[in-house]
């Protein structure tokens, strides 16, 4: 996680400066310079020389003026005099401009500035509120230029690749009509039409598909998606998705022209260009790791047990689904610690959480310490320590249940015990293909969309869509790293008929269907060509690259979590004169 505030390729002069203060070195010795910048610091020695740091988005120079000077920490000057080497014993090693200094310096004050808010270093903590007050000054810091940075690199080398793979970018309107992707959005008002409302697209899922239908054939675009959801380290109101769609295409190709942009992005951002990207099907995610965004970077997989307890006594085992996990050299956790696991195991769902101690004896394992020991028999003791593998000293943790809810369960206890933070190497890509088609279903009883209802179900599956929609898998595909969800896409459906099946599983009429997204059924009248996409999510991308947990780190003036921006006091009461204009008149405040 390299990429940093590096001096610009070019020498970014300007008619105020001729060079950068960060690119200074000792082959500028002898040459006379001009550069512009902030007082980063001020020193005066005595009354007849003082010193300044100045800094610009490429680093720091040492300036020396002979005299005083009138400047104060981040005051905008230009200093101008003659780059020379410091002199012995003086250098700054942990300076990249630390062997020289631009001496017998002139100062030209361009701007005086107030005492800032807080010191911009990147040593000092600052309490988030006060920084994203302050936001133009905590961009100042030199992390959060190299963050800035690193996101345009990472922005830049995923255009060329799409450019290069023959794909053109089209801007879609932020204006636009809902979408059916589930999350919840934001309305914009109309003045012309009172009562009526734009929404802000949570993607331009329905726009790229209309421009594969208008022959486009393969379409990207760096997309603003809004969507109205509450704030997380991995979630804000706005975000950036490199958005791709392309016709006649299959799921491989699609793969493939993401794989590039997403391989390129990562070498230029890391200086690594990672291999091919391993691909896993969504039902051994969730048998192997409990969830469909495994964490490949480490092990602890999930064992199936439900043959060992087949046909069980011991009655909280005899479940459709039972697994574990196993935490090695665990056995030392305290009765407190393994309280604590087992409420955490019921705040997840589950009605229980059991344990066994891997009991250490001569010649190796000898049996399982645990509460329930006594309600298994010998076989199953034996067949729960084979199945595992587990060795004396672990710590074994079954979960009996049905399926998604064990797999849920342990899914989190897994990362719980042996997770790190999603920016920590190494970089672990994943493609999770063969989603389910539908998840779970709504207050009516009928099945919800697990992507969206433009997602075509595996060919294989057709003939299951009304008989055992739970059975159906779809052709959608996510890319994971680290255990986040970098994006999701799919095949579309083209065809109406298969989509007027779809849509009459999931309870919605064709009146229903018209209304909504009519425009898109409409166009695909016209001459639907079959088509495919995805989508990547860039703030969560660049944030792992560049080790930061939380992607407000990566965005230029994200809000804070409960979605306010500090610096502007946005979201704000509009005045009456503008109420009267959008037709909207406000209910009390629910308290
Ligand atoms: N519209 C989807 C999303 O934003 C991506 C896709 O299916 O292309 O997640």
């Amino acid at each position: 996680m390299t990429v940093s505030s590096e001096p610009t390729p070019t020498t970014g002069a300007t008619s105020m400066r001729s060079h950068l203060c960060g690119a200074l070195r000792a082959t500028d010795v002898g040459s006379r310079v001009t550069v512009c910048g902030w007082v980063a610091k001020r020193r005066e020695h005595g009354e007849h020389l003082a010193f300044i740091d100045l800094r610009d988005h490429t680093g720091i120079i040492q300036c020396v003026v002979p005299g005083t000077v009138d400047v104060r920490s981040e005051y905008v000057v230009a200093v101008e005099g003659l780059v020379r080497f410091r002199p012995d014993g003086t250098g700054n090693a942990d300076l990249p401009t630390g062997e020289v200094e631009i001496g017998d310096c002139s100062v030209t004050i361009l701007n005086a500035a107030e005492p800032p808010p807080f010191a911009v270093d990147d040593r000092v903590e600052v309490d988030e509120v006060i920084r994203l007050k302050h936001r133009f000054v905590d961009l100042r810091r030199p992390k959060m230029q190299a963050n800035l940075r690193l996101r345009a690199a990472v922005n830049s080398s995923m255009r060329a690749a799409m450019d290069r793979q023959g794909f053109v970018e089209v801007e879609t309107p932020l204006l636009w009509a809902p979408t059916p992707e589930g999350a919840r959005e934001f309305a914009v008002p109309s003045r012309l039409h009172h009562g009526s409302c734009y929404v802000l697209p949570q993607s331009p899922q329905l726009a790229k598909q209309l421009l594969m239908v208008a022959g486009v054939d393969r379409y990207y675009q760096v997309a603003r998606c809004l969507r109205d959801e509450d704030l997380r380290a991995d979630r804000q109101f706005e975000f950036s998705q490199l958005d791709v769609e392309a016709s006649f295409v299959s799921q491989e190709d699609i793969l493939a022209f993401v794989s590039e942009a997403v391989v390129d992005a990562a070498e230029a951002a890391t200086g690594d260009r990672p291999g091919p990207i391993p691909r896993m099907t969504w039902a051994e995610a969730m048998d192997r790791y409990g969830t469909d965004k495994p964490d490949i970077r480490f092990a602890m997989e999930l064992i199936d047990l439900t043959a060992v307890f087949a046909g069980t006594g011991f009655r909280a085992f005899d479940a459709p689904c039972v697994k574990a996990i196993v935490l090695e050299g665990g056995a030392t956790a305290t009765r407190s610690r393994l309280d604590a696991l087992t409420d955490r195991a019921k705040a997840l769902g589950a009605k229980g959480l059991a344990w066994f101690r891997v009991a250490e004896g001569e010649g190796g394992v000898t049996g399982v310490d645990s509460p329930v020991a006594k309600f298994l028999s010998d076989e199953e003791q034996a067949g729960l320590v084979t199945a595992t593998g587990a060795h004396a000293g672990d710590l074994i943790l079954v979960v009996a249940d049905e399926y998604r809810l064990t797999c849920h369960v342990l899914g989190a206890l897994r990362l719980d015990l042996g997770g790190r933070p999603v920016s920590e190497g190494p970089f672990r890509y994943l493609w999770v293909v063969d989603f389910p088609m539908f998840d779970g279903v709504d207050d009516q009883g009928n099945p919800i969309a697990a992507h969206h209802p433009f997602t075509m179900p595996h060919e294989e599956d057709l003939d299951r869509l009304e008989s055992d929609p739970a059975s159906v898998r779809s052709q959608a595909y996510d890319l994971v790293l680290n255990g986040w969800e970098l994006g999701s896409g799919s095949v579309r459906v083209h065809r109406a008929d298969i989509q007027s099946r779809i849509f009459s599983v999931l309870g919605i009429t064709d009146e229903e269907a018209a209304s909504r997204f009519g425009f898109l059924l409409g166009a695909f009248r016209f001459g639907a060509p079959p088509h495919a996409g995805f989508a990547v999510g860039l703030d969560r991308l660049v944030a792992i690259f560049a080790g930061e947990d939380n992607i407000r780190e990566v965005i230029a003036f994200p809000k804070t979590q409960s979605g306010w921006d500090p610096m502007t006091d946005a979201p704000k009461p509009l005045s009456p004169a503008a109420l009267r204009d959008l037709g909207l008149q406000l209910l009390p405040k629910l308290s």
